[in-house]
């Protein structure tokens, strides 16, 4: 059976690579198998969250999680799921709706940069800078000569975090056209969930394709040494949740987080 360093390798986007989300299997699981997912993940979660613990304590590194993918990918429940893991102390989500006017009033930057984490937390994005060249692009809300700079921009900033001490780990979320049909009418039908859905979710899924090709064009152009790209196939969320949670874990552990020794104190203490 596969192992998390697989999935990490396996998943990875290596920079330069020309990406076709057509060639790839939103269903694929690697291996793995539900049942035993389900332990596996539990302790994926478990490991994750006493690497948080030490990032945290130690305060020397961020971490910045991006999560993209088409309209019910599953980016809501990914990070439902992960964020179990984490104290919510040294945890931040940021969701990045359709700017306001004022954000717009702003370089395409400028909401992003304020919302990435601190040293010794994990910043989460729901959708992220990368709408600027997807969305935007699909809709050209902007001429075609400013989207297709800022795929370099992009790089240029992600490269500046990273020279930061920001470790960064991009996940796209891939379902196919027929798993985000049956997404969309479960989510109709259900009434809990109707809240989510809406007319223009309908709208752009007739741009289906226009979305493959930019999101093709993001994943080619973007997927760096400093911000790595990972393709995670999101058609059964038992297996979206397994790998994302094994690939952050790793990314994790990368980094050695340890407890750090008050500097005030000596070693050997005993308080009478
Ligand atoms: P949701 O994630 O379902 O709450 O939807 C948020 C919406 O905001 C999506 O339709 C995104 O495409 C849209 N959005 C996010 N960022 C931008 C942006 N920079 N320009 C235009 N629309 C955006
Ligand atoms: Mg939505």
């Amino acid at each position: 059976m596969a192992q998390s360093t697989d999935l990490r390798e396996a998943l990875r986007v290596k920079p330069g690579t020309r990406v076709r989300l057509s060639a790839l299997d939103p269903a694929a699981t690697f291996g793995h198998d539900k049942a035993a997912a389900g332990p596996l993940i539990a302790k994926r979660l478990e490991r994750l969250g006493s690497l948080q613990d030490r990032l945290r304590a130690e305060a020397k590194e961020a971490v910045l999680v991006v999560l993209q993918g088409i309209d019910a990918a599953g980016k809501d429940g990914t990070i439902q799921k992960v964020m179990e893991a984490f104290n919510p102390q040294g945890c931040t989500v940021s969701a990045f709706k359709v700017p306001t006017p004022e954000e717009l009033s702003h370089d395409y930057l400028w909401r992003i940069h304020k919302r990435v984490p601190a040293k010794g937390e994990i910043g989460i994005f729901n959708r992220s800078h990368y709408e600027d060249v997807l969305v935007v692009r699909v809709h050209a809300l902007v001429p075609r000569k400013v989207w297709s700079a800022r795929y370099a921009q992009i790089n240029a900033f992600e490269e500046t975090l990273a020279a930061s001490g920001t470790t960064i780990v991009k996940f796209f979320l891939s379902i196919d056209r027929d798993e985000q049909r049956k997404r969309f009418q479960a989510r109709f039908d259900d009434p809990t969930k109707r809240w989510k859905f809406s007319a223009r979710d309908l709208e752009e899924r007739k741009r289906w394709d226009d979305y493959q090709a930019a999101f093709d064009d993001v994943l080619s152009k973007t997927s760096t040494s400093a911000a790595p790209w990972y393709v995670i196939p999101a058609n059964r969320n038992w297996f979206r949740d397994l790998a994302v949670a094994s690939i952050l874990a790793d990314t994790l552990a990368g980094l050695t987080p340890a407890y750090p020794a008050p500097p005030d104190l000596p070693a050997d203490l005993v308080i009478e």
